[in-house]
């Protein structure tokens, strides 16, 4: 009989993978959490509208990666394909934008599903982590957030990243612009698609990845040249800021990013192991996003870090995050008595605090010793008939070897004593 498989584009997160992912979200969120980022949780799926609306419909995210479904009670639902549209939608909902003071700043974890074509670092099921400030237009937001990220990635051990950042001009400069560009793009050799989206979305094609089209866009218009003065004095600022943090970034004029929502400050943050899934995260200022959504102005700057990404980019940099070990002691019982004992000594180890596991299934010592090998604990806890009739149990240090006898009675406190 076959088994069943996960669906296409997805994985599991299994152990002992699977604590380098758990310690990728707590590394990217410690450093939010620790710059007045409150926690936000929303829904895996939303009206499919939001996306629409929010997110763009010219976008490949709207147009070709989005999974719809129709309820039985005939809603059209989107499982969420990123995490920005959501999180507006409740600070709106829940009124947080009016009820204490702004930028609302938040930041969230979970799972995202897009359906696109599954390769490495491409998946339609994938996991970021991300944050939000809602309501200020600030170049120091915009900043923090940049030199946020770079702290994350720098606390994982990450070396290999290049920031790129571009300024993608406001509602006054970048129509101009626009036009500007979808001149120029008229007088190419284009595809039908590739014509098609420079018509709707003409910025887009400048992010265009094959080489054909790259040679082409020489002599393109560029926005830098088109900015105006208040976006080209607030971008001076954001680059100013970072630089005075020590973060380094190149300027990348192509960079665009396929969300429509962007005003103004745009990042991403590549890696250089990754092959063609460079971009471990990215964000931006989303200043016109609120009212795209049915909002008031509120003017917004966020990023999300995929977490799937940064797994790949630590493994392809070598570097092992420090995990310590899950279990501090492992108890191995022989025989039924000693069973009862250390069970017992298990759960007041666990109530303790220190991490405890036991031997189960009834193993022999080898098999059980096997168990305690494997488990990392720095101590074991054997215990035989013997053992019990003298009232102790046989303690030994899993780095030196070194057994010690100890009372049945003191094995919590020695145990503590000497994992502190
Ligand atoms: P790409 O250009 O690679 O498609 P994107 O611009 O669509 O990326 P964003 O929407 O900005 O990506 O999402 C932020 C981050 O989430 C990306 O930098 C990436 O690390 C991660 N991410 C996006 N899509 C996927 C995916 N399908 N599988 C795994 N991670 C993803
Ligand atoms: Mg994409």
């Amino acid at each position: 009989m076959s088994t069943f498989q996960a669906p296409k584009g997805t994985y599991d997160l299994l152990p002992p993978r699977s604590a380098s992912f758990l310690a990728v979200r707590e590394a990217i969120s410690a450093p939010l959490r620790n710059s007045g980022y409150g926690y936000v949780e929303t829904p895996g799926f939303e009206n499919v509208e939001l996306f629409s609306r929010g997110v763009g419909e010219s976008t490949d995210i709207v147009s070709k990666e989005m999974y719809t479904l129709t309820t039985k009670g005939g809603d059209e639902l989107a499982l969420r394909p990123e995490g920005t549209a959501s999180v507006l939608r409740a600070a709106l909902q829940g009124n947080l934008h009016k009820l204490g003071g702004l930028p609302v700043k938040l930041w969230y974890s979970g799972s995202y599903y897009r359906y696109e074509r599954a390769q490495k670092g491409r998946y339609r099921h994938f996991s970021q982590v991300g944050a939000e400030a809602i309501g200020a237009e600030d170049p120091a937001l915009d900043a923090e957030l940049i030199i946020l990220a770079d702290q994350a990635y720098r606390s994982l051990g990450l070396r290999n990243f290049r920031i790129l950042l571009n300024s993608l001009g406001d509602k006054e400069c970048r129509p101009v612009y626009r036009e500007a560009l979808q001149d120029f793009l008229r007088g190419l050799d284009l595809d039908e698609d590739t014509v098609r989206r420079a018509e709707i979305n003409p910025l887009r094609v400048l992010d265009d990845k094959r080489d054909d089209v790259q040679k082409q866009l020489v002599g393109a218009p560029m926005l830098r040249d088109y900015l105006c003065d208040a976006c080209k004095a607030y971008h001076e600022e954001v680059r100013a800021l970072i630089t005075a943090a020590g973060v380094a970034f190149e300027d990348d004029e192509k960079l665009v990013r396929g969300l429509d929502y962007y005003t103004r400050t745009t990042f991403e943050f590549v890696h250089d192991g990754l092959g063609s899934q460079s971009a471990v995260g990215g964000g931006g200022r989303y200043d016109g996003l609120s009212e795209m959504i049915g909002g008031p102005a509120l003017p917004s700057v966020g990023w999300a870090l995929g977490v799937d990404r940064t797994v790949l980019a630590l493994e392809a940099e070598g570097v092992t995050l420090d995990i310590p070990a899950a279990t501090s002691v492992f108890a191995v019982a022989l025989g039924e008595e000693a069973r009862r004992v250390l069970f017992a000594t298990v759960t007041e180890l666990r109530r303790a605090g220190v991490a405890a596991d036991f031997s189960f299934g009834g193993k022999g010592l080898k098999g059980a010793m096997k168990d305690a090998n494997r488990s990392g604990a720095r101590f074991t806890v054997v215990a035989g008939e013997r053992d019990l009739a003298e009232g102790v149990v046989q303690l030994k240090d899993m780095e030196s070897g070194e057994q010690t006898p100890v009372a049945v009675a003191d094995v919590v406190e020695t145990v503590r004593a000497k994992l502190a």
